[in-house]
């Protein structure tokens, strides 16, 4: 689905086609935001092929975060500059391992260790913003030019990241949530679930996030 020109999202449609939203920003460069499972990957393969793209066409895989059904699915694109944040990237060689299990297929090298700032690739400018709660190393991208939030899982509509699992914080969950909240958004584009659209619906959300999860973290 094309969401405005030069973003699609490849919606999340249920557990067993997909486990994620993956997002694709379509320019004279392809940045990939979030791939997904890997034994789900067919449906991000399947949407590229509607686009006339195959996953050599691209050019980088933007993961907000180290989680297996956000990130697996990079093993489909071998020829794409793979880049995710410096601290989630320690974390999964570092500590993950020991929690075992949740981690597991997830053995890779990026080529790029982001860290917050601004970030050129092509014609598009996105700012990196480090959100920390959900895991360490969590990213949200901002999009200035559209107005566009890619939220990972700091955020959904009418809901929060969950804080339990291992590197989670509700702290720093909160504060990464007071960090984004006052940008100028049209679209707030979560990882999972629905999408918002129009910076009234989006500034609701995030008061109901304040007033109802907030305490409850
Ligand atoms: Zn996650």
């Amino acid at each position: 689905m094309e969401l405005f020109q030069g973003l699609h999202v490849f919606p999340w449609l249920n557990p067993t086609v997909n486990n994620c939203n993956t997002y694709l920003l379509n320019g004279s460069v392809r940045v990939l935001i979030d791939p997904g499972h890997k034994h789900l990957s067919g449906h991000v393969k399947d949407e590229l092929q509607k686009l006339n793209l195959s996953p050599r066409d691209i050019n980088t895989i933007l993961i907000t975060h180290g989680h297996p059904d956000h990130m697996e699915g990079i093993e489909l694109f071998q020829d794409s500059k793979i880049c995710m944040h410096r601290e989630e990237y320690n974390f999964i060689r570092e500590v993950a391992p020991h929690y075992g299990g949740i981690f597991e297929g997830t053995g890779f090298e990026p080529h790029i260790l982001l860290q917050e700032g601004t970030l050129k690739i092509g014609e598009f400018e996105l700012m990196i913003i480090h959100t920390p709660g959900h895991s360490p190393g969590s990213i949200c991208i901002y999009w200035p030019e559209k107005k566009t939030l890619v939220s990972g899982d700091l955020v959904f509509a009418g809901g929060v990241g969950r804080t339990d699992l291992p590197g989670g914080n509700s702290d720093e969950l909160k504060r990464s949530i007071r960090k984004v909240m006052d940008l100028d958004m049209e679209y707030l584009l979560p990882g999972h679930g629905e999408f918002l659209n129009g910076s009234s619906a989006i500034k609701e959300n995030f008061q109901e996030i304040e007033s109802f999860y907030f305490p409850l973290l």
